[in-house]
Formats: structure tokens, sequence, C-alpha cells
């Protein structure tokens, strides 16, 4: 059996692996195919590439954009996309000027509460263009001032949370007519974490290709409930790992095993896309 894992992030985000690090964990692992679907960043491709072609394991360039539909936040990962295309640049960009301001402003909430954290320590800590509240949560623990990462989510950056600041994000379907302009799927990231079921269909409408049924988060039975809808709407499945790096001493990436056969079926639609843009006028 071959395997595939599509969600994994990198140092080029909020992962701690590099690239190298990560590629030589899903060849110890076994993986026959691995994408990389950092947060508003494709900039980890290259080096992906290169690894998972020194480690015999087929590499699929992604990102992961946060967008929202009626206020609902939804995950969109974009596989197979072009890493060179010059809107997909664009606006992957202006998100992360957004990311990198907001890290300013969750410090700003932070120091209110008399904590003494430094922004320029969170950008030196990220050390990626793409920061996130994970960087922060690190620098947190660094400096001494929370005990562990859950401390800083629990305490200053969960949802609602005193430092926690909501993000600007890409309506969803700019978000699917980004990824497919740069030659791409889009495909909902685990639906089961966003309670994003009754926007599905909407989403289905604005083009969305497949729903990730398997990711670590998403119980046997969750799983099942998303290849029910995947199957009602004729959507592409898809899973991942969302591996961060070492998570409680342990990295993710081989909790989520996806068969090779969806990884295929993407790139038959990929194929049939291109072969049907060739012909039209
Ligand atoms: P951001 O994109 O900056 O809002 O950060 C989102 C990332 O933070 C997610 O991809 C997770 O990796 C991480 N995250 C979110 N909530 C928590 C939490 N409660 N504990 C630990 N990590 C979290
Ligand atoms: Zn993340
Ligand atoms: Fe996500
Ligand atoms: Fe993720």
């Amino acid at each position: 059996m071959k395997f595939a894992d599509l969600h994994l992030h990198t140092n080029f985000s909020d992962g701690t692996f590099s690239p190298e690090e990560l590629v030589g964990h899903g060849a110890r692992l076994g993986f026959a195919a691995m994408a990389l679907t950092d947060h508003d960043s494709v900039e980890g491709c290259a080096r992906m590439t290169a690894a998972c072609a020194a480690a015999d394991i087929e590499f699929i360039p992604g990102t992961e954009l946060t967008a929202e539909h009626n206020d609902t936040e939804l995950h969109l990962l974009g596989y197979f996309v072009d890493t060179q295309n010059k809107k997909l640049l664009t606006e992957i960009a202006k998100f992360q000027v957004v990311r990198q301001n907001r890290i300013r402003e969750m410090v700003a909430c932070i120091n209110q509460l008399g904590v003494p954290l430094q922004a320029e320590a969170v950008f030196a800590l990220a050390n990626c263009k793409s920061p996130g509240r994970p960087h922060v949560a690190r620098a947190l623990v660094k400096a001494g001032l929370v005990a562990n990462l859950d401390e800083a989510f629990e305490r200053f950056l969960k949802k609602n949370r005193p430092a926690w600041v909501p993000k600007a994000k890409m309506s969803a379907l700019e978000g699917i007519e980004l990824v497919h302009q740069a030659g791409g799927l889009v495909i909902m990231a685990h639906p089961g974490l966003n309670r994003t079921d009754e926007i599905i269909p909407a989403i289905v409408d604005a083009g969305l290709d497949g729903i990730e049924c398997f990711h670590t988060k998403h119980s046997t039975a969750t799983s099942g409930r998303y290849l029910e809808i995947a199957d009602k709407y004729h959507l592409l499945v898809t899973g991942g790992s969302d591996c961060h790096g070492f998570s409680k001493g342990k990295p993710l990436i081989g909790t989520v095993k996806l068969p090779y056969e969806h990884v295929e079926k993407m790139k038959a639609k990929i194929a049939e896309r291109r072969s049907a843009a060739v012909v039209s006028p």
C-alpha cells in the first residue's frame, strides 16, 4: 500500500521542522507522497521539492489559507499550485504583512497585562515571513514568561482571550478563485475543527474541489461523516496529519496515512481541468 500525508507545516510558517527534517520523518515512515501546506506561504516548496526528490518521495506543492464565509472561519488547502504564480504570490505577501502586524498587536495586548514580551523576540524566533500565534506562544515560553505552550494559549492567545486578535481574512470565494487561477485544487481543511458543515453547500457552489476527511483531530465517526458529504457532493477526499513538529515529544506525521488512490484522483482532476482549458477558446 502507498500512503500520503497532505497536510504538513515547516519552519517557513509555524512548524518547527525544516523541509529536510520533515522529509526525513516522511522517509522513515515510508510515505510515497507528501504535500507542504504552510500558512500563507509557498516558500518552503523549493526545498521540499529537492528533499523529496532525494528521498524518492513524490512532492505536492501547497499552502493553507485562512478564509471566511458568513463570519465562519475556514481553512482552505491549495494543492498542485504553481508556486511562481504572480497573483498567488502577491496575495500571500499581503496576508504575511497582516500576520506580522497582528503579532505586534498581540504583543501589545500581552504587555498591557504587565508581561514584558518583545515583538522582536517573536520575530527572531519565528524567522519567517508568515508568523502566527504558535510563535508568540513559543517566545513566551523561551522568555520564561509562561510555563508551556498550553498556558500561553489558555491565558493569552485562544479566541476571546486578552491577546487574541482577529486576523483579516479573504472570503472563501476569493480563496477558491486564487487557488484555481494558480492551477491548483481547493480542499476544505479539517472541517471537524471549524464546525463548517452548514456552509459546505455554498462553498461547493463556489468551486470547492474536495474535503479533508482524514485529520489527526477527526475521530473515526467524524471522518465517516465527511466521507459521506464528499460522496454526496462528488468531492475529492484528502487527509493529513497537520504536523507542526514535535507535539508532546512525538511528531504528528504518521498519524494519518491517506491511501495513494486519493492522490491519483486529485491528479486526474487537475489533468481533466488543464485539458479542458486547452480545448476551450
Ligand atoms: P494563527 O494562524 O496565527 O491564528 O495560528 C493558528 C495556529 O495556532 C494553528 O495552526 C495551530 O497550529 C495553533 N493553535 C491554535 N489554537 C491552539 C491551541 N489552543 N493550542 C496550541 N496551538 C494552537
Ligand atoms: Zn499552523
Ligand atoms: Fe488549519
Ligand atoms: Fe494546518
